[in-house]
């Protein structure tokens, strides 16, 4: 078996193209444009060029973009006193707040300041609590768009689709779960203290990996036929940028698998978008986006 490469960046571009309907319908109804705003505190290099990106891509789905750059030495105080500004702002929609920040400033401290409704990282304990429970809030991005990626492959419905997630972080493993589990899969997490990790894997139908390590997933992990979501980011000593999963065992024995890069990373910021569009409908009272994405 020879798996289908599932394009992130295909898949992307078709969920901007949603979000940019969506955005014109929103301002016709209402009267004015969804807002996201960005910021960023210091010089981190990767972190500008997510920032610079996501402000790119706000763009180009036709919001208002609010870009927010700080000096490294900003006190907690001071970005505090910006999140409230924003969450105050009736232009704003979305807020998010790129992580990681300097170590002055404690992260939870800045995330728990950002109103719930403009939540748009899903962040928020608010927020994490209702995706816990199944009950709505905005869903951070990056789960978000793995299951976007892997419902067409089970006719969108993941009634007891034995899935299994690698890793239990809050920004990844565990929503992943509870969103897979409030669409009634069979979910199992895994992580760094589990016994025999592959034994899991093999069973699985659908295998979520978020574990931050080069190549782990093996091809002999993998059952005949799985659909394989590779959210890890790794780059090599020599540069190259590689996923968690080995591509090319797994390749060899899955149904679809996603490439790294071009995988989930481009659907993480289509979700950002959707989500703001998400927080701007909810906001004005008109429910959230009906773009058909099939979960
Ligand atoms: P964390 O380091 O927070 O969590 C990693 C998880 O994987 C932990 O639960 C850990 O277990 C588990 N784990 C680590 N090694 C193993 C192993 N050998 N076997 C089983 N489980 C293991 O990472 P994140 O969730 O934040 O990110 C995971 C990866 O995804 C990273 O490469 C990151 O760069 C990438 N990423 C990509 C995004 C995208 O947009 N494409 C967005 C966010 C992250 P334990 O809890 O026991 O330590």
């Amino acid at each position: 078996m020879t798996a289908e490469r599932i394009d992130g960046r295909l898949r992307a571009k078709e969920l901007d193209s949603r979000v940019t309907e969506g955005v014109s319908a929103f301002s016709e109804k209402v009267g004015r444009v969804p807002g996201l705003a960005a910021v960023l505190v210091g010089t981190d290099a990767a972190s500008q060029i997510y920032v610079r990106n996501k402000v790119k891509r706000t763009k180009s789905v036709g919001m208002l973009s609010f870009e927010h750059v700080l000096p490294e030495t900003t006190t907690e105080s001071d970005l505090l006193s910006l999140v409230d500004d924003l969450n105050a702002d009736p232009r704003v929609d979305g807020i998010l707040v790129q992580l990681p920040l300097p170590g002055q400033i404690r992260a939870e401290r800045v995330t728990s300041a950002v109103s719930p409704e403009k939540d748009v990282d899903g962040f928020h304990i608010v927020n994490v609590g209702a995706v816990a429970s199944g009950v709505g809030g905005l869903v951070p991005c990056t789960p978000l768009g793995c299951l976007i990626l892997a419902a067409p492959f089970f006719g969108g419905d993941f009634a007891g689709v034995e899935s299994v997630v690698v890793g239990r972080s809050n920004i990844v493993g565990r929503p992943m779960a509870n969103l897979l589990l409030a669409r009634r899969a069979t979910v199992t997490v895994v992580h760094s203290a589990t016994r025999d990790v592959a034994s899991h894997v093999r069973g699985a139908d659908l295998v979520v990996v978020a574990a931050g390590s080069a190549g782990l997933v093996r091809g002999d992990w993998v059952g005949e036929g799985a659909v394989v979501i590779d959210v890890g980011i790794n780059r090599l000593a020599d540069g190259k940028v590689v996923g968690d999963v080995n591509f090319e065992e797994v390749s060899g024995v899955a149904r679809a698998l996603t490439p790294v890069p071009g995988g989930v990373g481009p659907m993480t910021i289509g979700c950002l978008l959707l989500n703001t569009l998400t927080a701007a409908l909810r906001r004005e009272g008109l429910g959230d986006p009906d773009i058909g994405l099939g979960i």
